[in-house]
Order: structure tokens, then C-alpha cells, then sequence
């Protein structure tokens, strides 16, 4: 069999292209692939498959195919260009690539592939790529995944920030919560963050939103009041981040209730900060009979945490009505406990309170994207090699926007 014949089965060339000639560079291993086609005057079109009259050929270019028996394989070919009436001069659609990428199609699916399990690193390494290389071909990705998104319904939304690098730099992140993916990310936790993400839906889509879980962050509240029809029943206060803000209210309590008892040699509350942070229910025996000590002791720091877990047992109700009255009644205590962390705190809630009352029919919170928080952990893990915030962002869709990444000459 000749080389150029066995090469064509490999790559799978197809008329009107053929394999011209093969050169091995044993010394650099490389193979070198020569691709021509039939003398031939008509094309079809790239962007509408109109048959257009041949225009010319571009100069040569090269690809990087997938290594054949350890060889560097190198695909070059010069594209021709059709023309057509409506879409001017273009270059014809190429089997083994897609337009404007240095790569074939098969090396990028399986980039693609393996870097969906493995590190940028261990991909560049393992395929002789560049970090410029590896973001060109996530990049190429994304943009085809994005493209490729049906306009499915997305009924409960879930807007998240997260802290990208030390130094308090944002990125807002809308996630789908019946689909556990990320729709859209952007720079920031401003309200143009979340204003960008609005136009990307159709019309029907933005019919269908129902409810959207967020912290209570006024900038994401203006942008869903802006941008949603009846937006108020709809916004829905995370509730773990509610369960956040009452923590920290309980620790001030905790912190300046120690430092008091210290100075009288009075060390119970010593190394107790996480115990009043976690659930009892998840303590054990000597642990929690000496937390069951503390709790139902006259301490302030007790009586703070007593007011905690009521607040939150908000969240078991079914019914409207009794988790009105349950909040007026725990409102009230909060006020006049004494104890000013929970009085603040207390009061923010009430003033947040018709969009928390709202999860008792959405039964939404951002936690219903925790195996995506995960994931989105592993591509912060590994993002060492990002040089910017593009790269992390393009990273965030790769793998955590379920979407179909494949270059189209593969499928
Ligand atoms: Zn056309």
C-alpha cells in the first residue's frame, strides 16, 4: 500500500480531497501530510452551502493532526474560496477542520476529551500543546457550546458570586437549577453583572423564569426587578445565606461574651466558636453533652444561639400564614434580647423579609448546585495556568456548562 493511501484511511480523506504525498522527518519525528483535490470549479458555499463558483486558493496552511505511531503529524492543504452572491468570498468548509482553528478536528475532540478529566497542564504536556494552544481550543469550545444551546425553559435560576483569587475580585455566576449548569458568567457582582445575562435569553425563556434564589445583594434584586416581569414574588433570599448572616451574628456575641468571662477567669466559652456554628444534630455523645451544658446555660452567647436555630426553623414551615407569625414572634424576641448583633440582624431580615417568605413556595436555594460548586472548586484548583479572567471564565463554561463541545467535523 502506498503511504499516501494508507494516510487517507487514517485520516479519512474523502473526495475531493485526496492524500498527494507523505514525508517522513524521521530525524524531527514528524509526518508530514500533503492534501490536494480534484481540479474542481465549483464549491459550496461555507455559510449557506449555495454552489458558488471557485475565487482562488489561500496560501498554504498546516494542521496539527492527532500523532500517528508517535509521529508529529502535520496536515497542510491550501483551501479554496468560493464566491458567493450573498456571502461574498469565503473559504470553502474543510472535512478534517473547523474554520480558523490550527488543529484538526479529531486533535481537538480529543483535547477536548481529556480535558475534561485531566488538568491543562497534564493536556499540554501530554500533547505537546501550548498554553495559548490549549485556551484556543476551550475557547473554540465554548463559543460552539454557547451557539449550540437550545432555548430551553429555565423555571429556577440561582445567582451566585464568586471570589476569584485573593483580593476580593468577583464573578457572578447564573446557574440553572433544575439542570445543575452554569448559564452565564460575568466579571464583578455589579448590577450590569447580571444585566448582561437578560439579553442572552429569548423571550420565552425569560417568560419562564418562576423563581431565583440569591443573597440578599441589592445590586442582582435590581437587575431581576428590571429585567423580570413581576419580579418580586419571584426573588428568593438564599437561605444558607441567611443561616450565614445569623452565624456571624451569634460569634459577635460569642467573641465579646468570652473576652468579659476571661477577664473574671471565667474560660467556658474557650475554643467553643465552631460548636455554636454547626449542627448539634451532627455531634456526638461526650461532645454533645457538653455542648447541651452550654446551650441551655444563662450565657449570652446561648441565648444568641437560641435565637439562631428558631430563625431558621422558619425555613419548615408550609404554610404562609404560621411563618408570618412565626417571624413576628421571633422578630420580637430578637429586639428585645439585649443583645445588639441580633437585633441588627433581626432587623435586616425583617426589611428582607417578603423575598424570604418567597422560598416557602419556590423551595429554591443556591445549594441545589452544590456538586457544580465542586466542580467549579476543581477548575479554580486547577486554574493555575490561567493568565486572566477570560480563561477562568471560559474554564467555568467548559465544564460546568453541560454543553456540547465538540468540533462539528467529528460528529
Ligand atoms: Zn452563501
Amino acid at each position: 500500500m502506498q503511504d499516501s493511501e494508507l494516510y487517507s484511511r487514517i485520516l479519512g480523506i474523502a473526495a475531493p480531497w485526496r492524500v498527494e504525498r507523505v514525508e517522513l522527518k524521521l530525524q524531527q519525528g514528524e509526518v508530514h501530510v500533503y492534501l490536494g483535490h480534484e481540479d474542481k470549479q465549483d464549491w459550496p458555499c461555507a455559510e449557506c452551502g449555495a454552489r458558488c463558483a471557485l475565487y482562488d486558493h489561500q496560501a498554504e496552511r498546516q494542521w496539527r493532526h492527532l500523532d500517528t505511531c508517535q509521529y508529529r503529524t502535520i496536515l497542510h492543504a491550501s483551501p479554496p474560496r468560493s464566491e458567493c452572491a450573498e456571502h461574498g468570498v469565503r473559504v470553502v468548509k474543510l472535512p478534517w477542520a473547523e474554520a480558523n482553528s490550527r488543529f484538526t478536528a479529531l486533535m481537538e475532540g480529543l483535547a477536548i476529551a481529556w480535558l475534561k478529566h485531566a488538568s491543562q497542564k497534564a493536556v499540554a504536556e501530554q500533547l505537546g500543546l501550548s498554553w495559548d494552544e490549549i485556551h484556543g481550543i476551550m475557547e473554540r469550545a465554548v463559543e460552539r457550546g454557547l451557539a449550540r444551546r437550545q432555548a430551553e425553559k429555565i423555571p429556577y435560576l440561582g445567582v451566585d458570586e464568586k471570589a476569584f483569587r485573593k483580593g476580593h475580585k468577583y464573578l457572578t455566576l447564573v446557574n440553572d437549577l433544575s439542570r445543575n449548569r452554569v448559564l452565564y458568567v460575568a466579571e464583578d457582582r455589579e448590577q450590569r453583572s447580571l444585566d448582561g445575562f437578560w439579553p442572552t435569553l429569548t423571550e420565552e425563556q425569560r417568560e419562564s423564569v418562576e423563581a431565583v434564589a440569591m443573597d440578599m445583594w441589592d445590586p442582582y434584586v435590581d437587575s431581576v426587578r428590571e429585567h423580570v416581569r413581576e419580579a418580586d414574588p419571584k426573588i428568593v433570599f438564599d437561605k444558607f445565606h441567611i443561616a450565614k448572616h445569623l452565624g456571624e451574628a451569634v460569634d459577635r456575641v460569642r467573641r465579646r461574651e468570652h473576652k468579659a468571662l476571661k477577664a473574671e477567669g471565667d474560660d467556658r466559652l474557650t475554643g467553643t466558636k465552631y460548636d455554636w456554628l454547626r449542627n448539634p444534630t451532627n455531634m456526638e455523645g461526650e461532645q454533645r453533652r457538653e455542648f447541651a451544658q452550654l446551650k441551655y446555660s444563662e450565657l449570652k452567647t446561648a441565648r444568641a444561639w437560641a435565637l439562631k436555630e428558631t430563625a431558621m426553623a422558619f425555613f419548615n414551615y408550609v404554610y404562609e400564614r404560621p411563618a408570618r407569625k412565626h417571624f413576628h414572634w421571633w422578630y420580637n424576641w430578637a429586639v428585645r434580647s439585649r443583645l445588639p448583633p441580633m437585633k441588627e440582624v433581626a432587623a435586616m431580615l425583617k426589611r428582607r423579609f417578603e423575598n424570604i417568605i418567597t422560598y416557602l413556595r419556590h423551595q429554591i436555594t443556591n445549594a441545589a448546585s452544590e456538586s457544580l460548586n465542586a466542580k467549579i472548586q476543581w477548575v479554580k484548583y486547577t486554574a493555575r495556568g490561567f493568565r486572566n479572567k477570560q480563561n477562568f471564565i471560559n474554564a467555568i463554561y467548559f465544564h460546568c456548562g453541560d454543553l456540547d463541545l465538540a468540533p462539528s467535523a467529528t460528529k
